[in-house]
């Protein structure tokens, strides 16, 4: 019965100008989890961790991180999470050393139990320690703002869309990274607009459309409420048609002259009937395959509309 990492109730903002970014959310974030919030372009995920962070004010509703709410106790939130942003904002004059050194003094850490080598080794800078930040790579600048975020020992770490942009291998590096940290005892919640990342990463997501949560729950929950299945069947002959008589498929689909595509639900029927419906209008099946539903089918169905 421990208070969630992050508890978010009513969260509503309306910009200046009137844009609703967000209407009314709600999420508990759970302590050691890898939370995903998972949305398209524009669904709010950035302004509620801008919200967070103190970046932005809200326009009613609350937050608690860590037990602390942010209104009430705003340092105590504040210390309770390390904010990776969206946007690469960096200090172009000073080294990645002294970024790290200045952090930690913003957040009050003493000299003595700063670790800013540690964590520059951490995210692989540390031949990089005292050069100048505006020379890094866009990769590079992206792991000084994760060792940024990190100065103060923070028990949650928010990463707002961490790979946009960022190529192949240093996304598996970063993956690898916040895994480690995970592992570790940190909660780790990321926003992301890539499926794939949320999927590899995430033991809980949260999918947000419009400012609203239209889905929260378990990686593998979300999964199976993606129903439908495919199975692709090679019979031994060529046909011009779907066959009369494949009843109780969603879909059937001739693609090429023995190549039929069907479609049914597993929650209602399986495999094995689906074939014998098959073998029941006079086709002999040659090969079978299967395509399992993916959390991009999930998430069409929740965003549709
Ligand atoms: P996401 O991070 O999910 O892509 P955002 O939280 O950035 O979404 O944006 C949510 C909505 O709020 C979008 O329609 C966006 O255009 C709008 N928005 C974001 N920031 C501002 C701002 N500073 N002023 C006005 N509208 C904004
Ligand atoms: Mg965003």
């Amino acid at each position: 019965m421990s208070e969630p990492a992050i508890r978010i109730s009513g969260l509503t903002k309306t910009y200046a100008g009137g844009k609703l970014a967000l209407d009314g959310i709600d999420l508990e974030i759970p302590r050691g989890s890898i939370f995903g919030l998972l949305g398209p372009n524009g669904a709010g995920k950035s302004t509620t961790i801008n919200i967070l962070a103190g970046l932005v004010n809200k326009t009613a509703g609350s937050a608690r991180i860590w037990g602390f709410d942010i209104d009430e106790h705003p340092r105590n939130a504040k210390a309770s999470i390390g904010i990776v942003p969206q946007e690469l904002v960096f200090d172009a004059f000073f080294t990645p050393f002294e970024t790290l050194e200045l952090q930690a003094g913003l957040f009050g850490v003493p000299p003595a139990r700063r670790r800013s080598m540690e964590l520059l080794r951490a995210v692989r800078l540390d031949d990089k320690a005292h050069v100048y930040s505006r020379t890094l790579s866009g990769g590079m600048k992206r792991r000084l703002l994760v060792a940024k975020a990190l100065v103060h020992n923070p028990p949650v770490l928010v990463l707002d869309e961490p790979t946009a942009g960022v190529d192949i291998e240093l996304r598996q590096q970063l993956w690898d990274y916040v895994r480690m940290l995970h592992a570790g005892g940190t909660t780790v919640v990321l926003t992301t607009h890539y499926l794939e990342e949320a999927e590899a990463l995430c033991d809980r997501i949260a999918i947000i459309n419009q400012g609203k949560v239209v889905a929260n729950d378990e990686t593998g929950t979300l999964l199976a409420m993606a129903g439908d299945k495919k199975l692709i069947v090679t019979v031994d002959r060529d046909l011009d048609a779907v066959p009369p008589g494949l009843e109780g498929l969603k879909g059937a689909e001739l693609r090429m002259g023995r190549v039929l595509t069907l479609t049914y639900d597993k929650r209602r029927t399986n495999a094995g009937a689906v074939l014998a419906n098959v073998a029941a209008v006079g086709l002999g099946v040659v090969d079978v395959s299967t395509r399992e539903a993916d959390l991009e089918d999930v998430f069409l169905d929740l965003t549709r509309g």
